[in-house]
């Protein structure tokens, strides 16, 4: 292990191999494979403040650096910083507004951000306008004065329409405003942010980064290393660290992601084929959908249209209702990005929160998160279902 470079984070290799490898290392005492959970949260020093970089495990833990710099290396940032959910991850990021500034979060926003934007950030003096992401030049001609972040998801959730995240980015730059992207439903694999010159990526690794539904987490990553400090000092000072066992459940689950990814975007593409041909649906929202509103914007910045699906069902609300549990195979739950495929109704479940807002989703509309099972096994579950509406 003598000539191992324990500082390479291997940002060179192709992103197949970095989902495995990035900022992980046998292990220096014992050539473990594997980065170990390292369950502790004080280290020995060997002087007055003397250590190997590591001194309590609230400011670091080598299983957490761990995930911080793969996630990083996966978004070609510079810096990665983790969290205990992905609310937290946003909320860190939020926290360096003040009171008086402003945020435009995109219409179609996720409902725990809108419900952290609305009744946590409001209430303390932060302004926020909800404006269509995807329409340019409405944004540009109603951007508000003074605002200081964009906040953008895209695909957005649950009406999977796609922003062009270059040129919100120059918008944002122009009115010296961070242009924020929740990449948690496109994931490093199918576009990354930063590249296209967003500021801050955030994500939720509860959905596809873990992959496997058994654990909650956060992840920003930035290039700017001023930025990169006060975000460390949120996460130091707050405290809304993830544990080394979640830390741990997190890589395990990334170093599949590129195969879990194809697979998930290959299936998805096979439903909504089928979606579109039955009488029960009214209209399929999907971005690799070639007469979707933003399909060309889709093609040009993303490498695959992913794993989320929505409709509209034909018999509105009651059917859209009844359907989400009459499936087997896709289980009626929240959540989304994991091996097992899942419905929900958004506007009575995740969505709830917004009701009465600007941001309330249509009540005919069902999500689905479609999983990594054999395709004909989950058409004839969706299938016996619609027909059965
Ligand atoms: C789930 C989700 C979040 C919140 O993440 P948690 O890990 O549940 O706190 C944020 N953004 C998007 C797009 C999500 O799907």
């Amino acid at each position: 292990m003598s000539d191992i470079d324990y500082t390479d984070r291997g940002d060179d290799l192709a992103f197949e191999t970095r989902v495995i490898h990035a900022g992980q290392h046998p292990d220096p005492t014992t050539g473990a494979v594997t980065t170990p959970i390292y369950q502790v949260s004080t280290y020995a020093q060997t002087g007055v403040g003397e250590h190997r970089g590591y001194d309590y495990s609230r400011t670091a833990n080598p299983t957490r650096t761990a995930l911080e710099d793969c996630v990083a290396s996966l978004e070609g940032a510079a810096h990665g910083y983790a969290f205990s959910s992905g609310m937290a991850a946003a909320d860190a990021v939020l926290r360096q507004l003040s009171p008086g500034d402003t945020i435009v979060l995109g219409d179609d926003a996720y409902g725990g951000t809108y419900r952290l934007v609305s009744g946590v950030y409001e209430p303390a003096g932060v302004n926020w306008v909800a404006r269509d992401l995807t329409d340019i030049d409405s944004l540009e001609s109603s951007w508000p004065a003074g605002a200081k972040l964009v906040w953008l998801e895209t695909p957005t959730n649950p009406g999977l329409r796609i922003v062009d995240i270059a040129s919100v980015a120059e918008l944002a730059h122009a009115n010296a405003a961070l242009c924020v992207v929740d990449n948690t439903f496109a994931t490093p694999y199918l576009q990354t942010p930063l590249g296209l010159g967003a500021d801050v990526v955030v994500h939720s690794t509860t959905k596809y980064l873990g992959g496997h539904s058994d654990v909650v987490g956060g992840l920003v990553t930035v290039n700017d290393s001023a930025l990169g400090e006060r975000l460390a000092f949120v996460q130091n000072s707050a405290g809304a660290v993830p544990g080394p066992q979640d830390c741990f459940l997190t890589l395990r689950g990334l170093k599949t992601l590129a195969v879990r990814m194809d697979r998930h975007c290959e299936n998805a593409a096979a439903i909504v084929a089928m979606l579109e041909a039955h009488d029960a649906v009214a209209s399929v929202l999907y971005p690799g959908l070639p007469d979707h509103p933003t399909h060309a914007t889709a093609a040009r910045q993303m490498s695959g249209y992913g794993g989320m699906v929505s409709f509209l069902a034909a018999g509105g609300k009651e059917a859209a209702f009844s359907l989400v549990t009459k499936t087997r195979l896709f289980t009626l739950a929240e959540s989304l990005g994991a091996v097992e495929s899942l419905i929900e109704h958004p506007g009575a479940m995740t969505h709830a929160s917004a009701a009465g807002s600007p941001l309330e989703v249509d009540d005919a509309l069902v999500r689905l998160s479609v999983g990594i099972e054999a395709v004909e096994d989950l058409i004839a579950d969706l299938e016996r279902a619609l027909d059965s509406v």
